[in-house]
């Protein structure tokens, strides 16, 4: 019989029932350190006190009114994403696969506006944007696409890092380019500055939109707010979720002005996108996270975590080959499965997260303590040293 969950997970068997800063509570009192953060979405912690306050004090005034009416919150955090970017204008979703939907739809719609034939759209092997059709559409692997087709077309991949089979694609029917700066699901890989930079001038060169998705990687994670500030070139268009709500359903796309001109009035909406409660909370994060003295501890806890996975690597080299990722976007790359790396992780109370390419990734709340640091880096070591 069919469970009453549709069984599309694969569960872990704990259950977590409360949580506090970087630590999981099971029912009855176990507790595990948490260096998943929900797949690097609770930034802050778990029950962090200034989010609460945040989304409790919201919670007593207003949730809900729709975008038919104007929305305070909203205002105040676009407003606060267009001082701290790249961007213009942002459009809040509810996730990052809806930010997907609406960076392939506004991508469209420009060249569409401009009069231009332009519907194709790269994308990288390896890639994760979501789930729904754009989403499997641009990550295109067979392990996510298979028995949902057809599939939204115009889509084209290329293997990531095959610099010529993107020269070669990249033409003056390209619409747009979509990457993330650093692959998660695909198992924690870094575009090199480098790369993005010839990237950009690429999509330039063609006038091809260029859209990044810091879905995984963005809002602090690589101890900048946006991976991408680190290579200095900035995307035309942008997905952003996960770490903006903290844990609270949000998301967001951000866009410069030219990029989003063909999105006028009734051309996408959301019933819930950007509703008063997630602003409330989001607003609360950004007011945390986009400071300098919040990113340069994020880079600081980067690297005494790192050094202590480098000596993991050392220490334990039948289990993991190599580290690598930026700030607290960290992953080791295994030599043993490394589901069995994360199941043993449960034995000693420590939560990572499986990706692909073999790969267990490090993605901690950005305000984890240091002696959670230490604490995270004795388990993991007793956790390889069983197996
Ligand atoms: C998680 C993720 C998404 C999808 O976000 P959801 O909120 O799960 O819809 C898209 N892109 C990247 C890079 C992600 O990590």
């Amino acid at each position: 019989m069919i469970p009453s969950i549709l069984p599309t997970y694969n569960r872990a068997p704990m259950s977590f029932v409360a949580g506090e800063g970087s630590w999981l509570i099971e029912e009855d009192g176990q507790r595990y350190l948490d260096l998943g953060a929900g797949i690097a979405v609770n930034v802050l912690g778990h029950a962090n006190p200034d989010l609460v306050a945040a989304l409790t004090e919201q919670a007593g005034k207003l949730w809900h009114t729709s975008n038919l009416y104007g929305i305070p919150g909203q205002q105040e955090l676009a407003d606060r994403l267009v001082d701290a970017t790249f961007a213009d204008t942002v459009f809040f979703t509810n996730s990052g696969t809806e930010a997907c939907e609406l960076a392939v739809k506004m991508a469209r719609k420009y060249w569409f506006e401009k009069g231009e034939e332009r519907t194709e759209i790269i994308a990288f092997t390896g890639s994760f944007h979501g789930r729904s059709a754009a989403g499997i559409a641009a990550a295109g692997s067979e392990k996510m696409t298979e028995g949902f087709g057809p599939l939204l077309p115009g889509f084209t991949h290329i293997d990531f890092g095959d610099h010529e089979a993107l020269k070669a694609a990249l033409t003056e029917k390209t619409a747009a380019v979509i990457i993330e700066p650093i692959q998660g699901e695909g198992g924690i890989i870094p575009v090199p500055d480098q790369c993005l930079k010839g990237l950009r001038d690429a999509c330039h060169e063609v006038g091809a939109l260029l859209i990044f998705d810091e879905v995984q990687c963005g809002v602090g994670r690589t101890g900048k707010l946006f991976a991408h500030e680190w290579s200095g070139i900035t995307p035309d268009i942008m997905m952003v979720a996960k770490g903006i709500g903290g844990g609270f359903p949000l998301g967001a796309v951000l866009a410069t002005e030219t990029a989003a001109a063909g999105m006028t009035a009734g051309s996408h909406g959301s019933t819930y996108g950007g509703n008063p409660l997630a602003m409330a909370v989001g607003n609360a994060v950004m007011k945390i996270v986009a400071t300098d003295e919040f990113l340069g501890e994020v880079s600081r806890k980067s690297g005494a975590l790192r050094q202590g996975l480098e000596g993991l690597v050392a220490s334990h080299p039948d289990v993991f080959e190599a580290v690598r990722g930026t700030g607290l976007m960290l992953g080791l790359k295994c030599k043993v499965d490394n589901t069995a790396v994360v199941k043993a992780g449960y034995e000693a109370k420590i939560l990572t997260v499986p990706a692909a390419d073999n790969a267990v990734r490090i993605l901690p709340p950005l305000n984890i303590s240091d002696d959670d640091i230490t604490e995270a880096l004795q388990r993991l070591d007793q956790a390889a040293a069983s197996l």
